[in-house]
């Protein structure tokens, strides 16, 4: 299994996580699928800003409905899986560094 088809098992675990009895609002299939890949939305501070210019993002992914092909978008934040490599790196590098101050305490 590769890094994608990782990330994709993950994103599936959770979704069935916190949508347990997921059904389409349109036609009431029962079945999905996850697109392969991500949706990427500007968020810009104001509504002057054109979206091009936005200086941030919110990153989600979509699900699809296997017969209608509804999409309903999810943000990856309240998935809780956003930044989360970024956040394990910073606790790793903390431990270190903690790690490091220790010995030189002791020395
Ligand atoms: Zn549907």
């Amino acid at each position: 299994m590769n890094d994608k088809e990782n990330n994709k098992e993950i994103i599936a675990r959770k979704v069935n996580e916190v949508l347990p009895n997921l059904e389409c609002p349109m036609c009431h299939n029962r079945h999905f699928t996850i697109l392969d890949g991500y949706l990427v939305f500007p968020v810009p501070d104001d509504y002057k800003t054109p979206f091009f210019q936005a200086q941030k993002s919110m990153p989600a992914i979509a699900v699809i409905c296997t017969k209608c092909g509804f999409i309903s978008q999810h943000a990856l934040g309240i998935l809780g899986l956003l930044y989360k490599d970024k956040q394990e790196e910073t606790k790793k590098q903390e431990g270190q560094e903690n790690k490091a101050a220790t010995e030189d305490s002791a020395n």
